[in-house]
């Protein structure tokens, strides 16, 4: 349990620092919500050119490990958080030998691989009446011809290190998932058992240094080729049970981890109705961005409340929302690799659209640029923005 301390408000003279480990827009949007509450916000990154840098008040360009970088930053900051998941939990141990980090490395190393995720959410259990799905670990060939036939077809992940459907490899048979196995250069994976998804659901919870929790209202996703490709909440799959019972979820594994700061958790929703919890990210997420004009606290100024030991924000949905992600690929002529300006413009002159552009001059395709999230006062009519939207910007489909 982190120890309760005073809170660390804002103040001008001299400045109260809040540090975040990892330079990528969920640091740029953590960034600008923390300075809209008065603190002053250092980013360490390893890259100079990075999104939350162009935001920061202090950019220190290092490697996650450089011990010098490290003392500066807990030097200078009243608390630390991350917005990077993969960043070394040892960094974070050193950062909370010198002050207050949330979450905590402990929480976090359990978040950064998928064998002790999958463990730590069979422990949880028996409170938050969910299991991971049916799964192997997968060390070294031997194990490959153990895999039981109902785990096929599987799919092949990398216990660390994955994200946006990378390290992942769909097998039907214990022949391609040796294969698979292969391909990922023996590291170790986990094979899970393929499931009939009904549709995906995630709940953003919160957790204060005083115990306190907070739980967002639940977000129904879409993902294409492995990345999201939308948010909808309310989801207009989602039943109020279903709600219920992934929101106490959510409750029960934040409560057991004793964590503090913002924390997502990724569920699935089976055709026959149960639920099955997928993975966890220790910090805002995408499906989250909603909250930024949809709910009277954005995940991101709750991340700040956290971690500074300040009350939690209310989470209340005022507005009911679609959040579209801009991928790189809206910078090029459909189907070409004819290079284009998206219709900005026409975007923004839709009902209810907020744009958030996270400032990166490179698109490439399946790169995250950005996203729109339409709210309106009824969820059709934000649904109706999303559709044109995707019209305007030539990307196929709708939310469902
Ligand atoms: P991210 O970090 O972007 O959320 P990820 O790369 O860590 O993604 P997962 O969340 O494990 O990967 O999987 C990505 C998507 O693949 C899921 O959202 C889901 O659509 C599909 N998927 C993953 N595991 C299963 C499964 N066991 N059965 C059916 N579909 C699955
Ligand atoms: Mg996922």
């Amino acid at each position: 349990m982190s120890e309760q301390q005073a809170p660390f408000v804002p103040s001008a003279t001299p400045p109260t620092w809040l540090g975040v480990m990892g330079g990528g827009q969920l640091g740029r949007m953590f960034v600008h919500a923390a300075q809209a509450m008065g603190f002053k916000v250092a980013v360490l990154e390893p890259a100079r050119d990075c999104p939350a840098g162009h935001a920061a008040d202090y950019l220190l360009t290092a490697s996650y490990t450089d011990p010098v970088a490290l003392n500066q930053l807990s030097g200078l900051c009243a608390a630390v958080t991350t917005e990077f998941e993969n960043v070394p939990a040892q960094s974070l141990a050193q950062l909370a030998a010198h002050g207050f980090v949330a979450p905590a490395a402990a929480s976090v190393s359990i978040a950064q691989d998928r064998i002790a995720e999958k463990r730590f959410f069979t422990e949880c259990a028996a409170t938050s009446h969910v299991l991971p799905a049916p799964h192997l670990v997968i060390q070294n060939d031997a194990e490959v011809d153990a895999i039981a036939d109902e785990l096929l077809p599987g799919i092949l992940k990398t216990a660390r290190l994955g994200y946006d459907g990378k390290g992942q490899v769909r097998v039907r048979t214990r022949e391609e998932a040796r294969a698979a196995f292969h391909e990922m250069q023996g590291v170790t994976c986990v094979l899970e058992k393929m499931l009939p998804l009904a549709y995906e659901v995630s709940v953003l919870a919160a957790r204060g240094a005083d115990g306190e929790s907070a739980v967002y209202p639940i977000a129904e996703n879409v993902h294409r080729d492995g990345i999201l490709f939308s948010t909808t909440v309310p989801g207009p799959n989602v039943s109020e049970e279903c709600a219920r019972r992934a929101q106490q979820a959510a409750l029960a594994i934040i409560g057991r981890m004793e964590y503090v700061g913002v924390l997502c958790i990724e569920f699935f929703v089976l055709q026959d109705g149960s639920l099955v919890v997928n993975e966890m990210a220790p910090r805002p997420h995408n499906s989250g961005h909603y909250t930024i004009d949809a709910c009277v606290t954005s995940q991101f100024a709750q991340q700040a409340r956290a971690m500074a030991q300040l009350p939690l924000g209310d989470v209340r949905q005022h507005s009911p929302a679609v959040m579209l992600n801009i991928l790189g690929d809206v910078w090029f002529e459909p189907g070409s690799d004819t290079p284009r300006e998206p219709a900005w413009d026409k975007v923004l002159a839709l009902h209810g659209a907020n744009l958030h552009l996270y400032g990166k001059d490179d698109p490439r395709r399946g790169r995250k640029m950005g996203h729109v999230t339409f709210v309106a006062p009824a969820l059709e009519q934000a649904q109706e923005s999303f559709a044109a939207a995707c019209r305007i910007l030539g990307i196929p489909g709708s939310a469902d």
